[in-house]
């Protein structure tokens, strides 16, 4: 019988810090069937008619999301770690655990208006997606949907973005 997309994902404990138990997807990328279901399976969340421009987040938003924006002959944008994009920029802190972390994206990515699917592979506590939003809000871009592989349910990452829609692939608790 064919395996499902979550029989791919490989759960390692302790990792990054004990007592963390981290969703790895590479097992996912590294079987073909994996990683066909998986591009697949979030691609179908995905109302094509209601969407202009897909954002994929560094750096494995960027794997889903390519794959899914040529699928779908959308426009494919980046929201970069801090330092790496080389026009005028626009940028956004949030708070990580440990410190802040800070994301940009080209001023010239997304047209005031745009309808913006954004892609990452694991939604957690939802500050990285929440700022993702933010940042294509600043833009003019208005936020269709946030869309992940992985959604850790326990952290409540949805009640951080309570004013989007959120749709992921595998829900652990
Ligand atoms: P959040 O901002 O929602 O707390 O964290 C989500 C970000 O952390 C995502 O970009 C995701 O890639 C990364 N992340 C956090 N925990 C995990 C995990 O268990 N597995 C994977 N693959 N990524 C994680």
């Amino acid at each position: 019988m064919k395996k499902s997309v979550e029989e791919y994902v490989r759960s390692i404990p302790d990792f990054p810090e004990p007592g963390i138990i981290f969703r790895d997807i590479t097992s996912v990328l590294q079987d073909a069937d994996g990683l066909q279901m998986a591009i697949d399976e979030m691609q179908a969340l995905i109302d094509s008619d209601k969407v202009d421009v897909i954002a994929g987040t560094e750096s494995r938003g960027f794997i889903f999301g390519a794959p899914i924006a040529y699928n779908l002959h959308k426009p494919f944008v980046l929201i970069r770690k801090k330092g790496k994009l080389p026009c005028e920029t626009v940028s956004r802190s949030y708070d990580l655990e440990y410190g802040t972390a800070e994301i940009e994206m080209h001023k010239d990515a997304i047209k005031p208006g745009q309808r913006v699917v954004v892609i990452d592979d694991l939604l957690a506590t939802g500050g990285t997606l929440e700022a993702c939003d933010k940042l294509i809000e600043e833009l003019g871009g208005v936020v269709a949907k946030n869309v992940f592989l992985i959604e850790l349910a326990g952290l409540k990452g949805r009640e951080k973005l309570k004013d989007y829609e959120v749709a992921s692939v595998i829900c652990y608790e």
